[in-house]
Order: C-alpha cells, then sequence, then structure tokens
C-alpha cells in the first residue's frame, strides 16, 4: 500500500513538473541567459583562427601583472593568520576593460566592443584563489581610477563592482548560475548572473560567470534606501562570515555575547557590516548592533512565539523559509555560517540573500554530504526558529509549493540540459584550457571516488544528487516537526489560561 502511494505520488510530480513546464512563466526581471539568447552558429565569414564565441566576451588588459593571489614575507614565505590560513593579497592592478555582446551572434576581438572602461581588478575568492582558474573583482572607475563608475553589463543593473566567478573545482560550470537562478526565481533579491567568456592579457581563461557583487543599489541589487552619515539609524547589509579586519565593520550582536552558536572566538559566523561601507559611523554601527540584538532577544526569549512580541516582528518569514529551504535542497553548507547576507530596509524587516554556491550538490571539498541529511536547522538562528511549530509549517508548506515548480526533478533537468546546450562549444574550449584538472593530481575532493574525469560524468553527477535529495527531502522533511514538540514545562508556564494546570 505504502508502495503504490508512493508511486502515486511520484506520478503527480512529475505531472505538476509537466504542468509547470508548459505554464512556465519567469519572474519579471529575472533573465534566464540560456532562454534568452540563441544557441551558437558557426559564422561563415571567418575561418577556425579567429576567436569566435557567442557568449559575452570580456578583453582585459591590465597596466601590471596581477599581484599575487596571497601575501608573502621577506624570506618568500606565504604569510599565515592565527588559524593558520594563508592571509589574501587583495592588491588592486589598473586595467583596460574591453565587453562584447551581441547577444543575436557571436562576438570576436575585433567587433567594436559594447563598452571600453577602466577600472580597478584583483583576485577574490578565500580557498578558491590558490587554484589556477582565478575569480576576480572589477570596480570600475572614473579617468582618476579611484572614483566608482556604474556600468551596466548586458542589461544588468549599473553598478561599479562586478565578480568574474571562474569555475575551476566546478566542473559542471554550471553550479553558481543554475542555484542564483533559482533562488532569484524563488526569493526577492539573488545576484543576477550571465556566463560569459575572459581573455586576460592576451590570454583565453575559459568560461566565467559574471556576477552582481552583493551592494545597495536604488535601481537593482539589495535595494534599500540609501545611507545617510548624518543619521544614527540606517538601511544595512551584513556579511555572515569570517569577520572584518576592522573594528568599525566588526558586529558582536546579543547571540554573541551571550555564546550562541556561534560565541564569539568561532571562526564562522561572524558578522560583518558591508552597508554602510566607508561612511559607516560608530553610532550607526551601534544601532545595528542593537537592531539584529533586539530580533535576538526576542527570538531567544520565553515567548519568542508570540506574533507581536516575539520573533516574527522583526524578520521576513518567508525569506528565512526559502533561505533555508534553497541552501538545503542544493546541500550548500556553507549557509548560514558563511556567504550569507542579512540586510534590512530601514523600514522593513530583516531579510537573508545566498551568495556562493561552489560546494552545492554535495560538492564540499572535505567530504561527502550525504544527501540523506539535515543540517542547517541547527546551526544560528534556525535553531531557534525550528522550535516556533509554525515557522515549521511554513517551511514544510513552502517545500510543497516549491515542489511542483522550482524544486521539481523535470524542471531543473530540462534547466541543466538546456543551460549545457547554450554553452555548446564554449565548454571544449574551456576545457581545452583547464581539461587536466580532471586529473588526478586535480583530486581536490575526498574521498577520491568523488572526483569526476569527464564533463558528462560531472553533470550525471550533479542529477543524481538532485533526484536522492529529492527523494529525501519528500520522505522526512516532516520529521522537522521533531525540533518544536512541546514540552510539559513550557506548556505549564506558557498558556496563561491553565491556571497552574500542567496541559
Ligand atoms: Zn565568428
Amino acid at each position: 500500500m505504502k508502495y503504490r502511494l508512493s508511486c502515486l505520488a511520484a506520478v503527480a510530480a512529475m505531472l505538476a513538473g509537466v504542468l509547470f513546464l508548459q505554464n512556465y512563466e519567469s519572474k519579471p526581471n529575472r533573465y534566464h541567459q540560456h532562454l534568452e539568447n540563441k544557441p551558437y552558429t558557426p559564422c561563415t565569414d571567418h575561418g577556425d583562427d579567429v576567436f569566435c564565441t557567442h557568449l559575452p566576451l570580456f578583453n582585459i588588459v591590465t597596466d601590471a601583472p596581477i599581484p599575487d593571489p596571497f601575501l608573502y614575507d621577506d624570506t618568500g614565505k606565504r604569510i599565515r593568520d592565527e588559524a593558520g590560513s594563508p592571509v589574501s593579497n587583495n592588491e588592486m592592478v589598473a586595467a583596460s576593460v574591453e565587453f562584447f555582446t551581441n547577444s543575436g551572434g557571436n562576438n570576436h576581438l575585433t567587433d567594436e566592443p559594447d563598452f571600453f572602461e577602466r577600472g580597478l581588478i584583483r583576485i577574490r575568492g578565500n580557498w578558491s584563489r590558490s587554484f589556477d582558474k582565478k575569480g576576480y573583482l572589477i570596480k570600475f572607475t572614473e579617468q582618476d581610477m579611484v572614483t566608482g563608475k556604474k556600468v551596466s553589463i548586458d542589461g544588468m543593473t549599473a553598478d561599479s563592482e562586478w565578480v568574474l566567478h571562474g569555475p575551476f573545482l566546478d566542473k559542471t560550470l554550471i553550479r553558481n548560475y543554475l542555484c542564483y537562478n533559482l533562488s532569484g526565481e524563488i526569493m526577492d533579491y539573488a545576484p543576477n548572473v550571465r556566463f560569459c567568456e575572459l581573455i586576460l592579457n592576451n590570454e583565453y581563461m575559459g568560461v566565467y560567470l559574471l556576477v552582481e557583487k552583493i551592494k545597495q543599489n536604488d535601481n537593482g541589487r539589495i535595494f534599500i534606501t540609501e545611507t545617510d552619515p548624518k543619521l544614527e539609524t540606517t538601511s544595512y547589509i551584513v556579511r555572515v562570515d569570517r569577520g572584518a579586519s576592522d573594528e568599525l565593520h566588526s558586529l558582536s550582536t546579543f547571540a554573541s555575547y551571550m555564546y550562541i552558536n556561534p560565541g564569539p572566538t568561532d571562526v564562522r559566523g561572524q558578522l560583518e557590516i558591508e552597508y554602510p561601507g566607508k561612511s559607516l559611523t560608530q553610532e550607526q554601527h551601534d544601532y545595528i548592533a542593537n537592531d539584529i540584538s533586539k530580533f535576538e532577544k526576542a527570538l531567544f526569549s520565553f515567548d519568542y512565539t508570540d506574533r507581536s512580541k516575539g520573533y516574527r516582528q522583526y524578520v521576513d518569514v518567508d525569506s528565512f523559509v526559502d533561505f533555508f529551504l534553497i541552501n538545503e535542497f542544493t546541500l550548500n553548507y556553507d549557509a548560514p555560517f558563511y556567504s550569507t547576507y542579512l540586510y534590512k530596509d530601514i523600514r522593513e524587516k530583516l531579510q537573508l540573500c545566498v551568495w556562493d554556491f561552489n560546494s552545492a550538490f554535495d560538492y564540499y571539498e572535505l567530504s561527502s554530504i550525504s544527501p540523506e541529511t539535515f543540517l542547517m536547522q541547527s546551526s544560528m538562528w534556525y535553531q531557534y526558529l525550528f522550535k516556533d511549530k509554525s515557522f515549521v509549517d511554513d517551511v514544510i508548506d513552502r517545500y510543497y509549493e516549491l515542489r511542483e515548480t522550482f524544486f521539481n526533478e523535470a524542471y531543473l533537468f530540462q534547466y541543466i540540459d538546456e543551460t549545457v546546450a547554450y554553452l555548446g562549444p564554449a565548454v571544449e574550449r574551456n576545457f581545452e584550457k583547464w581539461g587536466y584538472s580532471f586529473g588526478a593530481e586535480y583530486d581536490y575532493l575526498t574521498p577520491a571516488e568523488r572526483n569526476v574525469r569527464s564533463y558528462d560524468e560531472a553533470i550525471a553527477q550533479v542529477k543524481d544528487c538532485i533526484s536522492n535529495r529529492i527523494d529525501h527531502m519528500d520522505s522526512n522533511l516532516d520529521r522537522l516537526y521533531y525540533l518544536c514538540h512541546g514540552s510539559t514545562n513550557k506548556v505549564y508556564n506558557y498558556d496563561s489560561n491553565s491556571k497552574g494546570a500542567l496541559q
């Protein structure tokens, strides 16, 4: 009987997926490049000797060599921090940036560029900055090479700062593209992305993903009221990661003082004020610390579920629910201790924003993450949110809603296949350059059998992971209710009508 029921459920989910695909309408403003752009059609007016791509193309020439990603001492040894990690070198170098996009046809270095700008560039990332294929941060500037200049790229909101993510470990090349677009359909905001190819100092560097850096922006990105340094109160963006290097932007809140996960000595889960940036004042720093602490105090308090006094008055619950589900669904276990953004408009409630899916779909380097587990429910704010039955209700209701749309296997597999088809010959070009990383000496993932040996194997690995994940979540998500079981103690104390009687 149970078998028949699960068969029926599987058939129902498949039908829902087919219906969803037929009626699929993307969120306004969410641009899925592979759906909008044409696949590669070879040019007829030139031979193979001309570099030709249907993807947008960056041609970057730096004024001087790009500085090494790490800092070295006088003896040539890498400088290390207290935890033993090499210290990043974030020195920027001046560069000229040409961008070509002819979405109706192909791009060549001899074409008229969409724009030619000056700016600064540096290597970015933490562990990934040690890979052969680097990620870069670009900051467009005015001619003074200091003042930021907002530039729109391929229809995305104009801004001065952009990230060029260079998938190296991720052999599918599509993890971040897929996950950012999925998140962008589900949440209020997730960074917009475009595949492109990069030529840096006359050297072909492969397929990259251009990503909007998470920033306040009145026309897109994180749309929160602009700060005014004359005022004590402010809208803000806080990054949850390894913390800030300067005291003013480092943030300690109630959870940290109380040594609640994470405590002040933890490396991960530290808060850093991203916005306001340079203009941040001490008064605003204190305001932000107090504002987040108010939410935490309400969350850790006895009457946390109270609709008027509890945590719900401070947080956008939908945002916290979706953030949990996206990261659990994609097995992205950097979140919420790393690569997580918390933001708040001065007139609104706290929201979360995703960042970095390098480890998604069981791609954490040091060990395999079983698709048959849940991890985030015991971390940071979530360990308390899940004590509230209505939060668990919200998570489960939302999951089943998403299962009929963006968490549908048929939808996701089609999305992956169409993205790979769109990339077309760019995948081959990328691996002509970086294909040696399929070799055993580049087995970064442990245990070693998790490392793939071909592009097809990499895509199959992600699809397998999605299938297994869906099976597990469908069968086990209800177990989250164990986290909010009432206790006699709580009912006795909390129910004001009980008049001392145990319920
Ligand atoms: Zn061509």
